[in-house]
């Protein structure tokens, strides 16, 4: 990197030497601009800011607070990083991110419950998928077991299994919103700053010379801020709303994490069991399509450019056999319904049936990318850019858990063109 840096013009080589220094100082522009202040955008900071004191980073955010989109709204579980292809950023980012966000909640006094994720099967055929996402999380270096369904009831007496389970000890659960707080808190703390109620346009915002380079880390406008800079071109976003419903763990007093093996055909978990930071057990998330990509009621953010796009998505869905589009609409929609929701979880844990008084919590959406020319739904995180600007498309799950070690990786990417 320093390499890279004394060899930079017309900058003088003493700046090498120390911390970059602030060309921004001169121009009085920010050296690198940061679109969105989730959890991404603010791990970016975080540490092109712990690297280089001098820089000056700024990060506009279009809404007036933290966490209002998908990095405060999520289900606050630190994954232990089995379920995605080695050589995938997923996998390469979520060990370490788990360790990493335990260490930020230790210093700032946020608790992580360490609970433990069970993942069970539902059928012969599930088993061995079971067996295969088994496989995987070992090769990515994951502490697991495969347990016989005779040992499930030591760790969780409320789930049933087909015959094995997964047992993932290092699967854990935080708050999101005091994360997003703190995290927060230290960009400021090292000279960054947030500015709210500010929507990025490149119209207004990008001449060329108003900062030396802008990152895209603006969730589910990432792909439109994007092709706006030339990137993400075959790219467009599919919003997947994520509902949840809740109860107080005395109703439904589970001691662990519980997941189904998830669908191979979609990028998602598939309906689960979690237990919150402040001790409720909730079901969902639910996966269900949908046109606007802020809508999280049916009458809020009606948005014509979202459902053009989304429809075009949804619609190249249709090309080859790598997803069931009809399928997936069949199995989603019913979900809105807290029976069919209840009905799917119990298969998990059955004694979800006789649990009544289920709240709606407030829901997520998942910005998830898609390739129009293939049809395809992107699975990793994905990163295109050059030396004046770095986007960061499909930070979906686990983007919250991975966010500090890509954060690092994209601020080091940042550097390198500085
Ligand atoms: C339902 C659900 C459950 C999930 N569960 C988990 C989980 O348990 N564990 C896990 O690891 N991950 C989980 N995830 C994924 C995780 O939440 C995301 O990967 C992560 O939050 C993405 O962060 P982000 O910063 O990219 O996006 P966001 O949090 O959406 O942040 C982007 C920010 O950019 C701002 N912005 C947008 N456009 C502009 C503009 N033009 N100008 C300025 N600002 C702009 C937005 O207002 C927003 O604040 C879940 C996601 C969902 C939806």
């Amino acid at each position: 990197m320093f390499r890279k840096l004394v060899s930079l013009k017309p900058y003088p080589s003493r700046w090498a030497y120390t911390n970059i220094q602030s060309f921004g100082d001169r121009l009085k522009t920010p050296d690198v601009l940061i679109i969105g202040a989730g959890i991404v955008g603010l791990s970016i900071a975080k540490s092109l800011l712990e690297q280089n004191s001098g820089l000056q980073v700024k990060i506009f955010e279009k809404e007036s607070s933290l966490g209002l989109h998908a990095s405060g709204r999520n289900s606050g579980v630190l994954h232990a990083g089995f379920y995605y292809s080695p050589d995938s950023l997923k996998a390469r980012f979520c060990k370490e991110g788990n360790l990493a966000l335990r260490s930020l909640c230790a210093e700032n006094d946020i608790e992580v419950h360490n609970l433990g994720k069970i993942v069970v099967s539902k059928n012969e055929g599930e088993d061995q998928l079971l067996e295969q996402l088994f496989n995987r999380g070992i090769s990515n270096g994951v502490k697991l077991e495969l347990l016989e369904k005779e040992q499930l009831f030591d760790l969780e007496p409320l789930a049933k299994t087909h015959s094995r389970f997964i047992w993932s000890p290092t699967t854990a659960v935080a708050d999101p919103q005091a994360v997003i707080k703190v995290l927060a808190n230290r960009v400021e703390s090292l000279g960054g700053e947030i500015i709210f109620d500010r929507s990025f346009n490149i119209k207004e915002d990008y001449s060329g010379k108003d900062s030396r380079h802008v990152v895209n880390a603006s969730g589910s406008q990432a792909d439109r801020i994007a092709k706006s800079f030339g990137f993400g071109n075959q790219f467009s976003m599919i919003p997947f709303m994520g509902l949840y419903r809740y109860v107080p763990k005395s109703k439904l007093p589970l001691k662990r994490l519980v997941y189904p093996v998830p669908n191979p055909q979609n990028p998602f978990l598939g309906v689960h069991f979690t237990i919150s930071a402040s001790g409720s057990v909730k079901i969902g998330p639910t996966a269900i399509p949908l046109l606007n990509r802020e809508q999280y009621s049916l009458l809020e953010n009606w948005n014509l450019s979202d459902i053009k796009e989304s429809v075009r998505g949804l619609t190249s869905m249709l090309k080859g056999n790598a997803h069931d589009l009809p399928g997936l609409f069949k199995a989603e929609f019913p979900k809105f319904f807290e029976s069919q929701l209840i009905k799917e979880s119990s298969q998990l844990v059955p004694n979800v049936s006789g649990v009544t008084g289920w709240k709606k919590m407030r829901p997520g959406i998942r910005a998830q990318l898609i390739d129009i020319n293939t049809g395809q739904l992107v699975s990793d995180f994905l990163v295109e850019g050059d030396k004046c600007s770095t986007h960061v498309l499909n930070a979906v799950s686990p983007g919250w858990t991975a966010a500090l070690p890509f954060g690092k990786y994209i601020a080091d990417r940042v550097i390198s063109h500085l």
